[in-house]
């Protein structure tokens, strides 16, 4: 028997639906038999029906209600190629997700720019766009960023956009839609969603982006499948997140992975918070530029500069380089004490972009836990994948309600 499905909500959820009290435990059973339907088609597709019934353990009847809908709603569609199992019997045609008519917006607020950027359901970045900060005033920032968005989406004709993600380090509140504090940009108390709500229409998801990349890495990543994953973020803000199974830790307000202030061994930067030697003064790619130009590495704040200035042969820049590499394994060391996660995802320019940097943070992980030490899986688009990543979570988790919502 196919089974019922819920019907559309008549709004977007305001939050990713894992956090949220459900008002149904059958709400909550076909959410979630949706959900893993369409994670395994993510992970496995082209497949057939019956394969995703043998390996979701659900019954083959509820599997091909569920992609009925799904395929009503464009989020997959029947593979070209039929497949014959032994070359008898009716032909299996295998699902997969129809790439060609949804997307998302994605949203990253950096400090020095934001990267705004269009990805499909299986997070491949098809357009994207830094717009340099003029200022850091809030409103206009969000502005900017939302007219940006906006342009980018309708550079793309032909895709309908299911909603939007905003990421940025700092503690965010995903369930206000509010970045709490970022002190490096000097934000306290940012509403987030309405301006891109107001300018698009859309749904808009915000989340801190160290917990946007864990989802983003156990969707579309190399940590998929991973029993417990942290994220280190590595970049002018530091901070971390952890998932086990699907589930990202957020705690209390969501305050969870902020780690700027932890020490650090050998640590001697001076902190705003007063102390010497935190994570985030240490390991910023703020301080990391900075040593850069007093070494005469470089005459700018791009710590992309610093990488290329390395890749060219200057001996300062790949020093500067793999010593903070080395750091940041310290960092990791720190967790992995704490936390034992299965695998340990860092998002960190060195070790995306350099051997011996990657070297020097295993080396310092130490011996036995190295291995389970990875760059991110997005070397390329780290922040375009972070901004989608909160969108498309929101859908993989309960794809009926976030495509129902958007096709109404
Ligand atoms: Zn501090």
């Amino acid at each position: 028997m196919a089974p019922t499905v819920a019907p559309p909500s008549t709004s977007p959820p305001s939050h990713p639906p894992s956090r949220s009290p459900s008002p149904s435990p059958v709400l909550d059973r076909r959410r979630s038999s949706a959900s893993v339907i369409l994670r395994s088609v993510l992970e496995h597709g082209p497949v057939a029906r019956s394969t995703i019934a043998r390996l979701t353990g659900l019954s083959p009847a509820s599997v091909t209600g569920y992609c009925a809908r799904f395929a009503e709603q464009g989020l997959i569609r029947e593979a070209a190629v039929p497949r014959r199992s032994g070359g008898v019997g009716r032909p299996h045609l295998p699902v997969d997700l129809d790439r060609s008519r949804f997307v998302v917006g994605g949203v990253h607020i950096a400090v020095p720019y934001t990267t705004v950027a269009v990805l499909d359901l299986r997070g491949r970045v098809i357009a994207e766009k830094r717009l340099w900060h003029q200022g850091t005033e809030p409103h206009l920032v969000l502005a900017r960023a939302a007219d940006g968005l906006a342009a980018l989406l309708t550079g793309v004709p032909g895709r309908t956009p299911l909603g939007i993600g905003v990421a940025t380090g700092g503690w965010v509140d995903p369930d206000s839609g509010t970045i709490v504090e970022h002190p490096l940009l000097g934000w306290r108390d940012v509403a987030v969603r309405d301006p891109f709500e107001a300018r698009t229409g859309l749904p808009v998801h915000v989340d801190g982006h160290a917990r946007a990349l864990v989802n983003g890495e156990r969707l579309f990543g190399r940590a998929r499948g991973s029993r417990s994953l942290l994220h280190l973020f590595v970049g002018n803000v530091v901070d971390a997140a952890f998932a086990t199974h699907d589930q990202v830790h957020y705690g209390p307000r969501s305050q969870a992975g902020a780690i700027a202030h932890l020490p650090l061994t050998g640590g001697s930067e001076r902190c705003d918070c007063g102390r010497t030697g935190c994570i985030q003064a240490e390991l910023s790619e703020r301080t990391l530029c900075r040593r850069a130009r007093e070494r005469g590495v470089i005459d700018s704040s791009n710590p992309m500069h610093v990488v290329s200035a390395a890749a060219s042969g200057d001996p300062s820049a790949v020093r500067l380089l793999v010593e903070r590499s080395r750091a940041a394994g310290l960092a990791a060391a720190l967790l992995l004490d704490v936390l034992n996660p299965e695998t340990v995802v860092v998002t960190e320019i060195g070790a995306m972009h350099r051997e011996d940097c990657l070297g020097a943070l295993r080396e310092a992980v130490g011996p036995g836990r190295a291995e389970s030490v990875v760059p991110t899986s997005f070397p390329e688009s780290v922040l375009a994948v972070a901004g989608g990543s909160v969108a498309l979570d929101v859908l993989y988790r309960d794809p009926l309600g976030f495509a129902g919502s958007a096709a109404a």
